[in-house]
């Protein structure tokens, strides 16, 4: 980053591109030329509504969304995901979930409240080090459940299974917009937008229409996707904020070439850290190097005892957020898109330092 700023490896909300911030900076007090911030401006003005247009516009460029789908900007995170989907789409019946993780078991248990759950996948059984391959999809699933990338362990699907009729679902909060995909093999797509498109407060949902046609609509208002889609995102008043910084990320990705040139810096990022890690065995990488998360890296020093030096010697060194989550322990760098490439290198250079050092 640069800019005197040190460089962010948090897991979410997590590294903003600074373009992002010093236009935010610059329109904070008048923003649209309307004299007023946009946080203290209508949800139901013009010049909001120019921003949460274009935020969706942009976002069907970026992948390559037809209008076969609705784009929402919700409540809840992620999280009220794993309860929405089983409740408008579940009603009782079977789903397919594969189990790949801490992201992936919160989904499962949300589904389990409202109907039969079906563990078409796991990876348990290696503490979820590596994606399982060919899900065993149940011909009257209502859909299949897939977390494109598990932040917590590392890992990431690399391809995505073939369900045929079934729907698939994605929860992508950690990789939405790092790589290409093609957004017509799912009915439902869904990420925080706290990692790669924005800051919390907002869950972005793509939902195919066909999807969309099936939802219960007993539930209450706030919970069926139906109001949301019906009221384009705005029923209630949304983080205004929040689909705002969503509308200049975009900007930023189509400014640096688009997904394609974002995954090409993915690529070269994850490359540089994930060779280091394997140069030497003083690191050590957690999970099946195939399945390797391009966002999320995880790994340890062979002697663990020397972790908790690394993390404050880091951040000490202008290197943020390297803790490995509270429940797994060990070292983490989130390296999504508005991790520079510098950052990475800093990264690894202090790596090698600290190797030569205490190895
Ligand atoms: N899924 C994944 C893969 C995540 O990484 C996270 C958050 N770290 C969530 C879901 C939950 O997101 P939220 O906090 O927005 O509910």
């Amino acid at each position: 980053m640069g800019k005197n700023r040190p460089y962010n490896f948090y897991a979410g909300p997590a590294v903003m591109p600074y373009e992002v911030f010093k236009k935010a900076q610059d329109e904070l007090l008048n923003f649209a030329g309307t004299g007023l911030s946009v946080m203290e401006t209508s949800h139901r003005s013009k010049e909001f509504d120019e921003v949460i247009t274009q935020a969706e516009e942009k976002a069907r460029k970026i992948m390559n969304i037809s209008d076969d789908y609705h784009i929402l900007f919700m409540h809840g995170g992620a999280s009220m995901q794993f309860a929405m989907i089983p409740m408008n789409f579940l009603s009782g019946g079977k789903a397919d979930y594969v189990n790949t993780g801490a992201w992936a078991g919160k989904a499962i248990k949300e589904a389990e409240l409202f109907g039969e759950v079906h563990i078409a996948g796991s990876s348990e059984d290696k503490d979820f080090t590596y994606i399982p391959e060919n899900p065993d999809i149940s011909g009257d699933a209502k859909y299949l459940h897939i977390t494109s990338n598990e932040t917590i362990n590392g890992i990431q699907w690399q391809e995505f299974p073939d369900t045929g009729d079934i729907p698939l679902i994605a929860d992508m909060s950690s990789d939405i917009m790092s790589r290409k995909i093609d957004v017509n093999n799912f009915s439902l797509i869904y990420a925080g937008a706290q990692k790669n498109i924005g800051i919390s407060g907002v869950g972005f949902v793509i939902i195919h229409k066909n999807l969309a046609e099936k939802a219960d609509q007993s539930l209450t208002t706030m919970l069926k996707y139906k109001t949301h889609i019906e009221k384009k995102s705005l029923f209630n008043t949304p983080s205004t904020i929040g689909i705002y910084v969503i509308n200049l990320v975009m900007s930023w990705i189509l400014d640096q070439g688009g997904i394609e040139k974002v995954e090409q810096n993915n690529i070269e990022k994850a490359q540089i850290l994930y060779d280091c890690i394997d140069s030497t065995d003083f690191f050590y990488g957690l999970v099946e190097k195939k399945d390797r998360s391009k966002m999320n890296v995880v790994f340890r020093i062979k002697n663990n005892d020397l972790e908790e030096k690394f993390i404050g010697e880091s951040k000490a060194n202008g290197l943020i957020g390297l803790k490995g989550h509270r429940s797994l322990g060990g070292l983490r760098a989130s390296i999504y898109n508005a991790m520079p490439t510098e950052g990475v290198k800093a990264l690894v250079e202090f790596m090698k330092e600290f190797e030569k050092k205490n190895g």
